[in-house]
């Protein structure tokens, strides 16, 4: 006979970097209005300033939330150099990996006794042997899309990938090999190569695999993983609103969709050279803009003043209907101001889901990661262009102002992203309300816990 437990326990372990954590923050209401006790356990310290503002701001926000710090020993990885890679989030990713062990005596502390974890993708195989060794189920959630799960789940069984121009993946439309994130095709062993290959193997004895996406988007992907663990798409998962600062009186000051909103995300640098290009090409477009500029992958590492990184005239010439900034700015307060109405994007999984959320159409430059295979996606429904000429990876090539003033006045002049923006925001509202495709798996999860014993 089954026994019931009406308050299940359930522990979160993100990894670093804004677009793993954010996803995490966001299934917190969603756990505890339907009475779910969480625990988050967060690495310490974080990489960037904004992940530990953001769990600040989480804690304090829901202090029914218990925080638990998993100590990180640092400075990382000096031992192997050969397995450090170009991305400091990569190399943050193994420092917890190499943590992992830390976690069997705190899981089994904590109380009342957990019912589950969930995994961020990047920790499954150093924390799935100990979640077995205490016969905890274990939750992984992959912070992509589906279709990128289907390049995660076989990267470790394929061929040879770099000899062929597609990775053909069975029950999935192959993907051109130049969507591969670059360091997957190096010969040398690196971070993102490593928990790529070897968490994608072991999350086949995970206990489900969550991703925030949804079936009018991508229900081909999802019926095509037809063997366990379960895929259980949860998304969108909606943003939450925190009270936090914004300086968005500029916005307020512009007209109705009238702005396009330029960012590459939290952790996506642009040479000073692609800065200077993208700044001349924003203001040849002569549309409104909102500029977010990255000079640093980490936002710690970030100290040039703005004007010393575009320039005196740059900045002078943004000033005749844009806003540049440098500093970071709440990008859900953005989406869902009335006055953006276009996002230049990087294509990282969540400000896309997010653009869709809020209806805003999208410009696509993929920069590195996932994000081709993400911008694909988001062409193929008919929210976005894609710009495929533009540069990816560290490719030297700079864009030129010119060519992305054509481009963005080509885009934005183009109603018809708008008016299918607007559907798709409909049906990916539908997919999360009460009675929608997600709202469904999500319920039936935490009904799992409550049957659990
Ligand atoms: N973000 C933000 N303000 C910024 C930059 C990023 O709020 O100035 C948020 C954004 O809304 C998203 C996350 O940070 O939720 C970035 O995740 P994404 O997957 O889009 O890209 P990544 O930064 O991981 O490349
Ligand atoms: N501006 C900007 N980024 C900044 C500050 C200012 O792009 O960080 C531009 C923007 O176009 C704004 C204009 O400068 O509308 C005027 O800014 P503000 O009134 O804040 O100050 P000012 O530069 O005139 O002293």
């Amino acid at each position: 006979m089954s026994t019931s437990n009406l308050n299940p326990h359930i522990a979160l372990l993100p990894s670093a970097g804004m677009g793993h954590l954010t996803p995490f923050i966001r299934l917190i209401p969603l756990l505890t209005s339907h009475n779910v006790k969480i625990t988050v356990i967060t690495p310490h310290p974080t990489l960037s300033i904004s992940e530990s503002e953001s769990l600040s701001e989480l804690f304090t926000s829901f202090p029914q939330v218990t925080r638990k710090q998993l100590h990180l020993p640092l400075p990382p990885l000096d031992d192997e150099p050969s397995s450090k890679s170009q991305d400091p989030f990569y190399n943050r990713f193994e420092v917890i990996r190499r943590s992992s062990h830390l976690l069997s005596p705190l899981l089994s502390s904590l109380s009342p006794p957990l019912s589950a974890l969930i995994t961020d993708m990047s920790l499954a195989s150093t924390v799935i042997p100990i979640t077995n060794s205490l016969q905890l189920p274990n939750y992984i959630f992959f912070t992509s899309s589906a279709k990128m799960l289907s390049l995660f789940l076989s990267f470790h069984a394929l061929d040879d990938p770099k000899a062929k121009d597609f990775i053909e993946i069975s029950g999935f439309e192959p993907i051109p090999k130049s969507w591969i994130p670059l360091p997957l095709l190096d010969d040398a062993n690196n971070a993102m190569k490593i928990y790529f290959t070897e968490c994608g193997k072991k999350m086949k004895e995970s206990s489900g695999i969550l991703v925030n996406t949804y079936e009018s988007i991508e229900g081909e992907s999802l019926k095509a993983f037809n063997s366990l663990p379960p895929v259980i798409a949860i998304g969108p998962l909606p943003p939450i609103k925190f009270e936090r600062n914004k300086s968005l009186a500029w916005l307020d000051d512009q007209p109705a969709e009238s702005v396009l909103y330029v960012s590459f995300g939290s952790r996506t640098a642009i040479s000073r050279e692609q800065i200077k290009a993208l700044g001349d090409g924003l203001v040849k477009s002569g549309k409104r803009f909102l500029w977010v500029v990255k000079d640093k992958k980490v936002d710690r590492d970030d100290e040039t003043e703005l004007v010393d990184l575009i320039g005196e005239e740059l900045m002078e010439r943004v000033k005749e209907k844009g806003m540049v900034v440098k500093n970071w700015l709440n990008q859900e307060e953005v989406l869902s101001h009335p006055a953006v109405g276009w996002f230049l994007s990087h294509c990282g999984w969540n400000s896309l889901t997010e653009a869709i959320w809020h209806g805003v159409p999208m410009l696509l430059w993929p920069q590195h990661g996932d994000q081709k295979i993400n911008a694909d996606l988001v062409e193929r429904i008919g929210v976005g262009m894609w710009a495929k000429s533009w540069g990816w990876g560290d490719s030297v090539v700079v864009v030129k102002g010119d060519e992305i003033a054509d481009t963005v006045r080509e885009m934005t002049g183009n109603e018809l992203f708008r008016l299918r923006a607007a559907q798709v925001q409909d049906d990916a509202r539908k997919a999360f309300g009460e009675g929608g495709s997600s709202y469904d798996r999500l319920n039936d999860l935490i009904d799992s816990w409550k049957c659990s014993p």
